[in-house]
């Protein structure tokens, strides 16, 4: 296949579903979690539930990036929002996350903050050059397909000797959150992994491969794309009948074993990890987070600004941990769909493109409501 129509296919994505219904074992439970939330948002757009047998489950996992960045490190960005020292750059999605108190990014901007919504971090290398007299701080948050942009941000500004600029680092790591949640066993008895696309090409097929090796948890990688997904699914059905737990790799074409090398090396050069860092719904979970190597320490916002150390207060009503670990669905939330929507977000759930709680708003799968796949 070529095009991304072929990808879409109704009639061959019926054929996929047959043969899950096929292999499936009766009365055999299969609980996959999608880790990434552009999966979930594929699954949801294209009602792919509906296709599949009862014996399939779907766990939505905590791969979206702006939903498990805890509120006392958005809490920080906000402080330093409000310094009238700083410009702030960050991606959209972070503008309209709720911090304490029902503040966000873009509540301080109405106040007067200059906060700035960057397309690409690079574009803060010419905002801190028209800027000298200010303090500009990139806001990086991420799994590893975005960290190498701001390793290129991080090598510029430092080959550039720019004295304004500064990263507030939050990339954190895929593989240590898929071992957060089987860790202990894991609350969610999980069969498998529908394994990320995008962050797949950076990190590559073979950094999954302790999940096989220490959990006995098959992992197969998956395109964004509705065929790919019922793809991986069939792939996971197939392993677990057999007894076997391997990584496969579903999205030949954009993954390879060893993932971008060029990424990884840059990446290497200019980040080492964290001992430990906090996700939201996760917990504190050990080596899953980057920060600057000792020598940029001059390009790190935590050490050039200091920090109050004020009381980080979630919304109490709020369920985005649960829906983060896999223990609840969104529609399980009291808040959602009202008064909790995209357009009042009050989690970090409803706000991403690949938050959870959008997806099952957005694509009303909340309701019951035939595929959006026509049946072949
Ligand atoms: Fe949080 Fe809103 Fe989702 Fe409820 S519906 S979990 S309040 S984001």
């Amino acid at each position: 296949m070529k095009y991304i129509d072929e990808f879409r296919d109704g009639e061959k994505a019926q054929q996929i579903a047959q043969l899950i219904h096929q292999q499936v074992k009766e009365g055999q439970s299969y609980r996959l979690m999608e880790f990434c939330g552009g999966h979930t948002h594929a699954i949801f757009r294209y009602g792919l539930v509906d296709l599949l047998p009862d014996e399939v489950e779907l766990i939505h996992g905590p791969g979206c990036p702006v939903c498990v960045l805890p509120i006392a490190r958005l809490d920080m960005a906000i402080e330093l929002a409000r310094n009238p020292e700083v410009i702030l750059c960050t991606y959209g999605d972070m503008l309209r996350v709720p911090a304490s108190g029902g503040t966000s990014l873009l509540k301080v901007r109405a106040d007067g903050g200059d906060v700035r919504m960057l397309y690409s971090p690079l574009d803060a290398l010419d905002i801190a050059r028209d800027n000298p007299d200010r303090q500009v701080v990139f806001f990086a948050i991420g799994f590893e397909t975005t960290t190498p942009p701001t390793a290129l941000l991080l090598r510029q500004a430092d080959q550039l000797g720019l004295t304004n600029l500064s990263i507030f680092c939050n990339h954190v790591l895929t593989p240590a959150a898929m071992h957060g949640i089987l860790k202990d066993g894991g609350p969610l008895n999980l069969d498998g992994f529908i394994g990320p696309a995008h962050v797949s090409t950076v990190i590559g097929s073979q950094a999954y491969q302790a999940f096989p090796e220490e959990y006995k948890k098959p992992v197969v990688i998956a395109g964004f794309e509705p065929l790919d997904v019922l793809q991986a699914i069939l792939l996971l059905v197939r392993q677990l009948n057999e007894g076997r737990a391997e990584v496969e790799n579903e999205f030949t074409r954009a993954v390879t074993q060893e993932g971008n090398l060029k990424a990884r090396k840059l990446t290497n050069e200019v980040f080492t990890l964290r001992d430990s860092f906090e996700w939201r719904g996760l917990g504190s979970l050990p080596q899953s987070a980057l920060c600057l190597r000792p020598e940029l320490a001059h390009l790190d916002a935590e050490q050039r600004f200091t920090f109050t150390s004020g009381q980080s207060r979630e919304n109490k009503a709020c369920e985005c941990p649960s829906v983060l670990r896999g223990l609840k669905k969104p529609h399980e939330c009291k808040l959602f769909g009202n008064p909790c929507s995209p357009e009042n977000p009050l989690g970090s759930c409803m706000v991403s493109s690949e938050g959870a709680c959008a997806a099952y708003y957005s694509y009303g799968r909340y309701r019951t409501q035939e595929p959006l796949l026509a049946k072949g």
